[in-house]
């Protein structure tokens, strides 16, 4: 049984002008109040930027008793907080911020009724005092926000997210709970609704299609160079430029002060102190562009971020976009560029090569989310890969359906022209089948080029027909060629870590002269290359 009333629209509306000065509500917002209104769970998967705290701060305003918010970011607490507050609307936060007596206070507060929502840090769901306080009131509504935390798929898996089930049990009275995350994979979702005991919820997913998000992959070995060319055309607007390490963040923010940017940094190494005020002087204006690494962000409102650069490649495409969402949140055309470089792939192996086992799982579950990441990672490059439409890749990995082109990034926008590399393809493939089929690019690239070295000596390649047969021939050209034939599915790398590379179906079809092969023209791919050279 639940104490929910129902509310008219007209009151919803009112709440929506009065406290947040909008007229109407975005896409999945209202399903999402008018469930959690008449008492019935719900499960609101949205991506970021789409406006899930509204669907739960309208609610809790429109519901008799205290709405718990249960929030694992500190600093999106107290920015809420201090919103809501400024709106009239009685609020407050209970986390690891808050010294002993303040934590009293605010909770003797909460328990006398003058609080109409409150944050909590699910840690704090432990504590005893706050279960008494908390049994002691009407609970209108828990909000349960980055609700993919409860579930160890999910990337971001806090064991905390665990005690909220328990709280829950303490709890005189099932209260309506909503559950809020951007994560959408069927595995998630299944573990929020049973680890958080949802009771029949209201399913809402708007999509994931931000459309005034422009997509683009820039390949390249020289980022910086390509950065400031990035940024040369983008004088006047706000972005972010996330790295992969503390060490790249220091040296990009070093590289901007040098030309000149307006530029800022934040990441873990450095003082609270700093990291707020750099913080603040992104958010007010005071600077214009934020490196950083992926620290920054989570819950940060700014609207107007014009662009998020990414200078190195994330670990994956859940984390891609998340980050690159914090761009255009106020619905204006704004880029998401990633640079992408073959040293990107070998940090991410060696990210996940030395990931910390985490002490509250087991070994296998530990082993099953190490494989999970590796997975994870490889459906990230072969974002950074493809030559199909961006977002239809990134749309369709999230489960949404997509049209093969959207004409909003930079492979549907790519102007590039195709040449015929059947024949280069074939000495390539060949090769690789001569070899056996157990190398990697190295080995191939070597005994293409007709490099005489132990390892090629040692296996008798200099004795193969296809020795030497492209001799006049950088490597970067092979590996480039490589990595076109892989991205069009003639060839597939095998095995983790430094894998092996097999021809496919559609690779024997080349063999066989069956298939032609037309590759985009790119800086290393000249159609003169292609011409066969006179032997
Ligand atoms: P999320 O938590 O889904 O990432 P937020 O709740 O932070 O998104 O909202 C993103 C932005 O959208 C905020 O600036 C918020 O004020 C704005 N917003 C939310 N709902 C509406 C609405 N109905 N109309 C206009 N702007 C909205």
């Amino acid at each position: 049984m639940n104490h929910a009333k129902k509310a008219d629209t007209k009151d919803k509306y009112a709440v929506l002008e009065r406290y947040f000065g909008y007229r109407s509500f975005r896409r999945g917002q209202e399903d999402v109040v008018d469930s959690l209104l008449s008492g019935r769970d719900a499960l609101a998967i949205m991506p970021t930027g789409a406006g899930k705290s509204l669907c739960y701060q309208v609610s809790a305003l429109l519901l008799d008793g205290v709405a718990l918010v249960v929030s694992p970011l500190i600093s999106l607490m107290k920015d809420q907080v201090n919103a809501l507050t400024a709106q009239g609307v009685k609020a407050a936060y209970l986390n690891s911020s808050l010294n002993d007596a303040q934590f009293d206070k605010a909770l003797r507060n909460m328990a006398n009724g003058m609080y109409k929502i409150v944050y909590v840090a699910p840690e704090r769901l432990k504590s005893s005092r706050f279960i008494r306080a908390a049994t002691s009131i009407r609970i209108s509504l828990i909000a349960v926000d980055e609700a993919h935390c409860v579930s160890q798929w999910g990337q971001d898996f806090r064991p905390s997210y665990l005690n909220i089930a328990e709280f829950i049990a303490e709890l005189p009275q099932h209260p309506t709970i909503g559950a809020f995350t951007a994560t959408a994979t069927t595995e998630v979702k299944q573990d929020i609704v049973r680890i958080l005991g949802l009771r029949d919820p209201l399913e809402v997913t708007t999509g994931f299609d931000r459309p005034n998000l422009f997509f683009s992959v820039i390949r390249t070995s020289q980022k910086s160079k390509q950065l400031l060319y990035l940024l040369f055309s983008r004088m006047n607007n706000s972005g972010i430029i996330y790295c992969s390490t503390r060490k790249t963040v220091e040296k990009v923010c070093a590289l901007l002060y040098d030309k000149g940017f307006s530029a800022t940094r934040y990441h873990a190494g450095l003082s609270d102190e700093e990291r707020r005020k750099n913080q603040d002087d992104f958010v007010y204006d005071r600077k214009r562009i934020m490196v950083a690494t992926n620290a920054f962000g989570m819950g940060i409102d700014k609207s107007d971020v014009r662009f998020v650069i990414h200078y190195n490649m994330p670990k994956n495409l859940e984390s891609y976009y998340q980050e690159a969402g914090r761009a255009g949140r106020d619905g204006e055309d704004s880029d998401c560029i990633l640079l992408f470089g073959h040293q990107d792939i070998q940090t991410a192996w060696y990210f996940i090569d030395h990931m910390e086992p985490n002490p509250e799982l087991s070994d296998e579950q530990n082993e099953a989310f190490r494989k999970k990441e590796i997975e994870r990672l490889g459906h990230m490059i072969a974002y950074c890969k493809t030559r199909e439409c961006l977002r239809a890749h990134m749309l369709r990995y999230f489960g949404d359906s997509a049209d093969d082109r959207c004409d909003k990034c930079s492979n549907c926008r790519s102007k590039m022209k195709t040449f015929d590399a059947t024949i280069e393809s074939q000495k390539i493939l060949s090769c690789i089948v001569k070899t056996g089929q157990r190398f990697g690019a190295r080995v191939i690239s070597d005994t293409l080029r007709g490099k005489i070295n132990d390892r090629v000596r040692t296996l008798g390649f200099d004795r193969l027909s296809t020795f030497g047969i492209m001799e006049n021939e950088k490597k970067k050209y092979i590996n480039e060629m490589i990595d076109e034939l892989e991205r069009m599915d003639y060839v597939r790398y095998v095995g983790a870590g430094y894998p092996i590379i097999k021809v496919t179906d559609a690779g024997w079809r080349v063999l066989r002269g069956e298939e032609k092969v037309m590759m985009i023209q790119t800086d290393l791919l000249r159609t003169s290359a292609v011409i066969q050279k006179s032997k």
